[in-house]
């Protein structure tokens, strides 16, 4: 795809007017005529609630997600500005020490993989804290964070590791290349979902990766989304749901050919793919990519009739996780949430689980203690608060993190209490 072929989809795709013209997609410029899932109305996953603005109006906004019958980008409009969405942004990837760990043992991977040191160029995308930088940083290796949230650069040059807080596309790499070098070593984790300009960031990837370098990114599977009724990873700070088949034909359409993949477990089931420039011959192509294409279309992720089947199986696991609540309730049980992350949101406003079910959750990061859940209003306490109420059942919202947090939260066991994990259909974990 050429430059100016490019910047017409983005526009087209960014000027999507809510009329009776259906969107287009954000890489092939296809219009959308298929509905993947309409999860209702709901709000900005991040836009918890302070007291004071519990009485306030909250703005909802269609959740309603697309499949692109050329392409099969699963995609979301974009309603809210990604300046809106992103400038703050509530989650900080340090909270979770399972995530750490997952990037230091990445970082390690990648040193030796690579052969990284004092002279090569490690550059992030979407660097959030700095959680995964600093695992180079220790090797002596040069960083890069790019990071359009303020808060979170801010806490990631308090660690030492030097970042730019802008949005990146092909402006931003041609000024990081110019003013810094070109990247060995170029990567994002969890960021291209969250790109309304998809073109643009991926050409700008195209830019700023050195002939020879290499570049990984990690992103949630559409495949295992599909697979675990994951309905609740669709929310409006995600615009993008990947096959491994479509972001294929997206790198390859600005000169970027994937030659490795692995699956990995975090996010519900997430793809690391390995990207070099198409002209360079360094690294060829593994079996895994072969494998996982030919993985994908047994799957039917190339037929529009396997997309169609998924909305009646969300509805399915809603149903079953309302019966199970309604009987607890019924049977005088008290549940307890535990955490707040954008995909409880989803779950919460599109399942309409308020306080008449849940008492109230608890989030580890101290910036949404004190708060409300987004639409729900269900109040946001500081994790102790489970020892001190004694919850008959734990509901766990980030379900992704579920043994990090049955290992944290063991003591509940002591007065009989149960986690309770929604996806792929409720089920409760016995102690
Ligand atoms: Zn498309």
């Amino acid at each position: 795809m050429d430059r100016s072929t490019c910047e017409r989809a983005s526009a087209a795709s960014a000027e999507m007017d809510g009329s009776n013209r259906s969107p287009t997609c954000r890489f092939c410029r296809a219009r959308l005529t298929h509905l993947f899932v309409d999860l209702g109305m709901s709000p900005l996953c991040q836009a918890h609630i302070s007291p004071e603005g519990l009485n306030r109006m909250e703005p909802f906004y269609p959740l309603r997600a697309f499949v692109c019958h050329d392409c099969f980008l699963v995609q979301i409009e974009e309603y809210v500005s990604p300046a809106e969405i992103f400038s703050e942004y509530a989650y900080l990837s340090s909270y979770s020490d399972r995530w750490v760990e997952h990037a230091r043992r990445y970082a390690e991977a990648m040193v030796r993989r690579l052969g990284l040191d004092a002279r090569s160029r490690v550059v992030e995308l979407a660097s959030n804290d700095g959680y995964l930088l600093q695992h180079f940083v220790r090797a002596g290796i040069p960083v890069l964070g790019v990071e359009p949230a303020a808060n979170a650069a801010k806490v990631a040059a308090h660690k030492g590791i030097p970042t730019l807080v802008r949005f990146f596309g092909r402006d931003a790499a041609r000024e990081i290349a110019e003013k810094f070098g070109r990247a060995d070593l170029l990567l994002g984790n969890n960021v291209l979902a969250h790109v309304p300009l998809l073109n643009d960031f991926v050409a700008g990837m195209k830019i700023l990766l050195k002939p020879g370098g290499v570049i990984t990114m990690e992103f949630p599977h559409l495949h295992r989304l599909m697979e675990g009724n994951q309905f609740d990873t669709i929310y409006h700070e995600h615009f993008s749901y990947f096959s491994f088949f479509t972001v294929e034909k997206v790198f390859a359409a600005h000169g970027l050919t994937l030659f490795d993949v692995e699956e990995l477990r975090t996010h519900g089931g997430s793809l690391r793919i390995y990207a070099r420039h198409t002209e360079d011959p360094s690294f060829p192509v593994s079996p895994a990519v072969e494998a996982l294409r030919r993985c994908e279309l047994d799957a039917g992720l190339r037929r529009l009739e396997t997309y169609a089947a998924f909305p009646e199986r969300v509805k399915e696991t809603k149903r079953a996780l309302l019966e199970f609540l309604i009987r607890a309730k019924r049977a005088g049980k008290r549940l307890a949430g535990y955490g707040a992350p954008g995909k409880g949101n989803t779950l919460l406003n599109y399942c309409g689980i308020r306080t008449d079910f849940l008492d109230y959750t608890v989030d580890r990061n101290p910036s949404k203690q004190g708060k409300f859940t987004p639409g729900t209003h269900i109040p946001i306490l500081h994790p102790d608060r489970i020892a001190e109420t004694r919850p008959d059942y734990v509901f766990i919202l980030p379900w992704n993190l579920t043994d990090e947090i049955v290992q944290q939260m063991a003591h509940i066991r002591d007065w009989g209490g149960k986690f309770v994990v929604p996806m792929p259909t409720v089920r409760v974990l016995d102690a």
